[in-house]
């Protein structure tokens, strides 16, 4: 019986990340950053205001009430033609660039209030009602960032934020890893599609809106090739559509434990071969591995919940290679059971409902923690993971969670 960590490390030997593409900025969401990404120049790249008012010099006000003259009005998007002299002031918009000369803008809050209000004209004079620092409401070219820096590391998942940083210095086509593809398929006589009527015997396919959905929310790309039948014929049609698609991973679920109608194993031994794992592993024990046309194929189990954490522990960290992912995107905390967990003694993964109180989570089961019953999984929002070799972990004491 291999660990769970003896069966991933195995499985991520066989991939790498994928070449690099260009793309532009604006369908860069959720994308992964292929290189470290560094500053053009300073920004912003030019000293100026952050507030609509007066550019001025600070020596030129004083405690008391102080009358500039105006001599240019500068909206932003303008560059300057004046340098302020002795006594002088310029109206100024919020990131307009500062005229030569002046070292402070004073709000138009604090001035003459006639001055307020779209479409006014520049005022000839400017009546003070505060003294200024020089630098007072300036943003220094460069205050933000620093030609050179490095803003944005490789592997990084790209956001919303980063895009438009990404948009400030000037990156129109991101150099991002290419999406991981993934060629799904189910297997089982008894599954029937959701928009199917149910018949005697059989069931509706769980695994391939689940698996594909999770696929999706790694940043890869499903190729969605339906439900093997029983046969061999199928089988093979299938896994040859996958093979023909030059996915980097074909998965599949169920169909790979020793009944009587599983032909995967024989099918992918006729073009390739595979493994047959047990880990030591609740739920999910029994695990697929191989290759087929050369492509990388993992098998996990049938049962909607041994399918989802098997995808989460094997599948979600391949992903994340394939995709040069550098940031996970799932998340482990340290939490305390609210109730005594069992275990056989494999390492398991309890379906539970974390809260948190004053910034310490407390688990609790969800019920039922057969590996069919997807309700349970479907109220968690974490799987408590209780290490091999533990039966028992009392109410109060900390496992390990991962976030779902
Ligand atoms: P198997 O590995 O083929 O013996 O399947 C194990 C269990 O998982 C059986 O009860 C199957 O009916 C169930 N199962 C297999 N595939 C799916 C699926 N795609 N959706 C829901 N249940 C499934
Ligand atoms: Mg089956």
């Amino acid at each position: 019986m291999l660990t769970v960590t003896e069966a991933r490390e195995r499985i991520l030997s066989h991939f790498s990340a994928n070449p690099t593409e260009n793309i532009p900025l604006a369908s860069a969401r959720n994308r992964i950053l292929a290189a470290d990404i560094f500053a053009d120049g300073d920004h912003p790249p030019f000293d100026n205001s952050a507030v609509d008012g007066f550019a001025l010099r600070a020596e030129d006000t004083s405690a008391s009430s102080v009358t500039l003259n105006v001599v240019a009005d500068i909206p932003a998007g303008t560059t300057p033609k004046v340098s302020l002299q002795p006594g002088e002031a310029a109206r100024i918009m919020t990131g307009a660039q500062l005229p030569h000369g002046a070292d402070s803008v004073i709000m138009v809050e604090d001035t003459g209030a006639q001055h307020h209000g779209t479409g006014t004209n520049a005022p000839n004079t400017v009546t003070l009602a505060k003294q200024m620092q020089a630098g007072e409401n300036i943003r220094t070219s460069g205050s933000d960032i620093r030609a050179g820096e490095m803003i944005l590391k490789q592997g990084r998942t790209l956001k919303a934020q980063d895009l438009g940083m990404l948009a400030v210095l000037g990156v129109a086509e991101v150099p991002v890893y290419q999406k991981a593809r993934v060629a799904l398929l189910s297997s089982g006589d008894e599954l029937l599609d959701v928009n199917e009527p149910l018949q005697p015997g059989k069931i509706r396919d769980a695994n391939s809106y689940s698996l594909a959905a999770a696929i999706e929310s790694a940043g890869a790309e499903v190729i969605r090739l339906g439900v093997a039948k029983d046969t061999r014929e199928s089988v093979t049609h299938l896994l040859n559509k996958a093979a023909e698609a030059s996915a980097d991973l074909i998965l599949s679920s169920a169909g790979v434990s020793v009944g009587a109608f599983d032909f995967i194993k024989e099918v992918i031994d006729s073009n390739g071969k595979m493994d047959f794992w047990k880990v030591n592993m609740r739920p999910g024990k029994p695990l697929a591995f191989g290759k087929y046309g050369g492509i990388p194929f993992i098998g996990l189990p049938g049962n909607p919940v041994s399918a989802f954490v098997g995808f989460e522990i094997f599948v979600r960290p391949v992903l994340e290679r394939v995709n040069g992912q550098m940031d996970g995107s799932r998340r482990t905390v340290r939490v305390r059971a609210e109730a005594e967990l069992h275990s056989d003694g494999r390492e398991s993964y309890l379906r539970a409902k974390i809260r948190n109180e004053n910034g310490a989570y407390f688990a609790t089961l969800t019920g039922h923690q057969g590996s069919g019953n997807l309700l349970s999984l479907v109220q968690a929002d974490a799987l408590l993971i209780i290490p091999a070799g533990v039966k028992c972990v009392p109410a109060g004491e900390e496992v390990d969670a991962i976030l779902l």
